[in-house]
């Protein structure tokens, strides 16, 4: 992945004491101290998010499976200054999310940011969806994204509000071929956000949700491999050109938004999803 380049936004307040003037630099998306907890913080969308908010100067705590990779992204992080860690923690699990949950709260005294990112795909229709597929994706798609908010959201109320953001897709909105498992888990991922947005207004907790067109990643990477052996590449090209704009997107990309989502710039929203999508939604005619 590409270093990726500064994002705080010089601009300055102008202060007047007396017969002088004081330009006074303020920085916008500063996460300085923010415990963030961001699941799938290993790879693709999550380790984009994860870099860019350790850059942004967020804890950063990332929950995974995949223990050699949240080392690479953790590794990443501290090379360029910033602080992270990571907890091995199958999302699925509620037992082991309430422990883990606990702990980072423990260290950190408090949880800020959490970014509801782990997810796996499907490819079938309901006839080559089986009952054992189904739950695997509901399990961790859907499941996972409940057992992460039912853990944080106690100690959010308690330190007086918090913010979530929960990765969802285009299939939530729209019907996408051969996504019948997929799709399921990524309409409940957007109104569940709906729901914990509406139950915690008074408890000062936003909740949204992002939900991403095809973004070059492992996971597109790993779809292509299992389900076009040999004709990866003519396949690649032909899922790009299925984004209006002509291409995926980028991990980097759906960090911004992320970064924007979270900050305290974006306190005005709540109970929203926003579409990142080289115009899928709305432009495929
Ligand atoms: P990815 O496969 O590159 O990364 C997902 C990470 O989640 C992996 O590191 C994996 O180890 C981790 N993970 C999987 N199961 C877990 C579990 N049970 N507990 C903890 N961690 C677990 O995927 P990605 O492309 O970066 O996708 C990230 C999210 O974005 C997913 O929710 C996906 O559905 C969503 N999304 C991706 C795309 C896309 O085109 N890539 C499009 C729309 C939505």
């Amino acid at each position: 992945m590409e270093p990726i380049g500064s994002f705080f936004f010089a601009i300055f307040v102008v202060l007047s004491l007396s017969d002088k003037i004081y330009l006074i630099p303020m920085a916008l998306f500063d996460f300085s101290g923010k415990t963030t907890i961001i699941t799938g913080g290993g790879s693709g969308i999550g380790k984009g998010i994860s870099l860019l908010f350790g850059q942004q100067g967020a804890r950063v705590f990332i929950l995974e499976m995949n223990i050699d990779a949240a080392t690479e992204t953790v590794a990443e992080i501290t090379e360029k200054g910033g602080k992270a860690t990571y907890l091995r923690c199958d999302v699925s699990a509620q037992k082991e999310v309430i422990k883990t949950i606990q702990t980072i709260q423990e260290e950190s005294g408090k949880i800020d940011i959490l970014i509801n990112n782990a997810g796996v795909a499907h490819v079938g229709n309901i006839e080559q969806t089986t009952e054992e597929d189904l739950d695997r994706i509901y399990n961790i798609n859907v499941k996972g994204v409940y057992n992460c908010m039912y853990a944080c959201i106690p100690f959010m109320k308690q330190a007086g509000g918090g913010v979530i953001l929960n990765m969802a897709s285009i299939a939530a909105m729209i019907g996408i071929p051969d996504r019948f498992a997929y799709s399921m888990s990524k309409g409940a991922v957007l109104v569940m956000t709906y729901s914990v947005a509406k139950d915690y207004l008074a408890d000062n907790i936003r909740c949204n949700c992002i939900s991403p067109a095809r973004i070059h990643t492992p996971f597109v990477d790993g779809f292509l491999k299992k389900n076009y052996p040999g004709r990866e590449q003519e396949m690649f090209e032909k899922l790009a050109q299925t984004q209006p704009i002509g291409r995926m997107g980028t991990p980097e990309e759906v960090a911004a938004l992320a970064l924007y989502l979270c900050s305290d710039e974006a306190a005005f929203i709540t109970g929203t999803n926003y579409p990142i999508d080289g115009g899928f939604v709305n432009l495929n005619t």
